[in-house]
């Protein structure tokens, strides 16, 4: 493993926020996982940080990464198991190159399979765990073990995994035959007409409420383009914070506060956060 003391995290989040973190550690393999988790205290993992707002002040953790782990193997009848730390867009790729299917729908979201599992991930229509078959992981008593879908609680944009400070170290997925690239460049041509790509985000800030779509709540609440510093309810997307150049944290928690009330006092509806905030 690779130890880095006093490590700065801005540039690990997408955000492009972030303090001092005590450690950042770089695991190589998944057999010295269960070292790091015996070592350190305070351990957060972190894939591409495309969905975590650091705080930052001095963050008093140990960030931990798995991207050392992205080995990709063939298993029979169009099985594939993917290390956790692979880039999805990676895995799409590999997807196309083999004319695989199944995925399409996801393409272009910015995170590492582990981060895409952790949080069940989806976009127009699909999710990752309709192609999961069994995933692996560090278990809270450190041992490695592997979990079939089945055993997994997971539901929109949520699982378990994260509640019970597992840590995926593999994913293995079984695919359909043929790819689809007319539905991935149709996706991409939605994802650059709807979303402010050319700014630093986390994507969608809340998740949809049950029947209703946070941007058009926001969008109703009259947010859109409203702005806290360098952080601004974005006018494209309005259930996406960016980053003029130069947000804090405290810029875009501001919004998010601002968010929650005014929707609140306006439909009655509480939003709850999408994004992972670390402190
Ligand atoms: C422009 C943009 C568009 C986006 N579009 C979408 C979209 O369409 N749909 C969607 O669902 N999301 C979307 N996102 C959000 C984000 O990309 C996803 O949530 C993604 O799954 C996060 O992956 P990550 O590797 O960056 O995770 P991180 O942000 O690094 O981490 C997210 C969470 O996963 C945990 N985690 C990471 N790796 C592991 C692991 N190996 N084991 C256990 N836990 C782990 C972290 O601890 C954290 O709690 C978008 C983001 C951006 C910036």
């Amino acid at each position: 493993m690779i130890v880095w003391k006093d490590a700065p995290m801005r540039q690990k989040s997408n955000m492009k926020i972030g303090g001092v973190a005590d450690f950042f550690i770089e695991a190589e393999n998944k057999e010295e996982l269960p070292e790091i988790y015996r070592n350190y205290r305070e351990i957060f993992l972190i894939g591409n940080g495309t969905n975590t707002l650091l705080s930052d002040g001095r963050l008093r953790r140990a960030f931990v990464s798995l991207k050392k782990l992205r080995d990709i193997t063939e298993l029979p009848e169009g099985r594939v198991r993917v290390g956790a730390g692979l880039d999805f867009k990676e895995l799409i790729r590999f997807m196309r190159e083999k004319d695989y299917g199944g995925l399409e729908n996801l393409a272009g979201i910015p995170g590492t399979v582990g981060g895409l599992t952790c949080m069940n991930a989806g976009a127009y229509g699909g999710r990752i765990f309709d192609c999961i078959e069994s995933v692996g992981i560090m278990d809270e008593n450190l041992a490695l073990r592997t979990l079939e879908k089945e055993e997994i609680k997971f539901s929109y944009r949520y699982t378990e995994i994260r509640d019970r400070g597992w840590v995926i170290v593999n994913v293995t997925f079984r695919f359909g035959k043929g790819f689809d690239l007319a539905r991935v460049k149709e996706i991409q041509a939605m994802r650059e007409a709807k979303q402010p790509l050319n700014y630093p985000s986390l994507g969608s800030t809340f998740k949809n409420p049950d029947g209703a779509f946070a941007a058009r709540l926001i969008t109703d609440a009259g947010l859109k383009g409203r702005r806290i510093g360098d952080a601004q309810i974005s006018e494209k997307h309005p259930n996406f914070i960016i980053n003029l150049g130069n947000a804090a944290y405290s810029d875009v928690t501001g919004l998010i506060e601002l968010v929650c009330t005014t929707v609140r006092a306006r439909s009655g509806i509480a939003l709850e956060k999408e994004i992972v905030v670390v402190e």
